[in-house]
């Protein structure tokens, strides 16, 4: 088994920067769960599906495949690659509605772990979840969080946005925390870092 660092919070609190950063450092992989529940939801959209069992089907037809590489990750669906794509407003405003089905969580955790499983030496998992359920034994739990507005500047930077972004971070943060299935949750073995006044690289150093 490699070693694991789970990396779990809200939307927008640096997680993908952060991981990839300190995956880059040590020489390990990264695996990003929200591109695949993203993955998994843009082959619903594309495809028309509701049903958690018509996903799992779609998606045993084409599967999604992440390059943990985290210089370079990037996400596959059968042949088609949709890295960008999973980025796109329709996909993000829809794939907290899927991630909440469990059948659809339950199939997507055993990828997770498979590709856990696979890393060589090491692997950093980001998601909101991975304390809690997927690697509860991760070797260290960081639980990363910042102030909504600090989220929604950052998300606004990253996507060029030059529209408000709090709202939809808060909509889909509530319904993160809310679910049934594997809801976001601080693991109670986690140390939580709180990066709104903190840079990047000072979150990084103290991973
Ligand atoms: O991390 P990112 O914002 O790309 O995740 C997209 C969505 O995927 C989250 O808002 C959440 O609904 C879902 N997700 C999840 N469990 C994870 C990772 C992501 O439910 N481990």
């Amino acid at each position: 088994m490699p070693i694991i660092v789970a990396m779990d919070g809200p939307s927008g609190a640096g997680k993908s920067s952060t991981s990839k950063a300190v995956a880059e450092r040590a020489g390990w992989n990264y695996l990003d769960t929200g591109a695949l529940y993203r993955g998994a939801t843009w082959l619903a959209v594309k495809q028309n599906l509701v049903e958690a069992s018509e996903i799992i089907s779609a998606l045993e037809k084409d599967p999604l495949k992440f390059n943990s590489d985290p210089k370079n990750p990037s996400l596959k669906c059968g042949t088609i690659d949709i890295t960008e794509e999973i980025r796109s407003e329709l996909i993000t405003a829809q794939v907290s509605t899927f991630a909440a089905m469990p059948e659809l969580r339950k199939f997507l955790v055993t990828l997770q772990r498979k590709i856990i499983d696979g890393a060589p030496r090491g692997i950093v998992v980001e998601g909101r979840d991975i304390g809690t359920v997927v690697a509860p034994n991760a070797q260290l739990k960081v639980y990363l969080t910042a102030d909504l507005a600090a989220r929604a500047k950052r998300r606004e930077a990253e996507l060029n946005a030059d529209k408000d972004l709090k709202e939809s971070l808060a909509i889909r943060d509530e319904k993160d925390s809310t679910r049934t299935a594997s809801p976001l949750e601080r693991a109670v073995d986690a140390i939580e870092i709180d990066s709104t006044e903190i840079s990047l690289e000072e979150t990084v150093d103290q991973i």
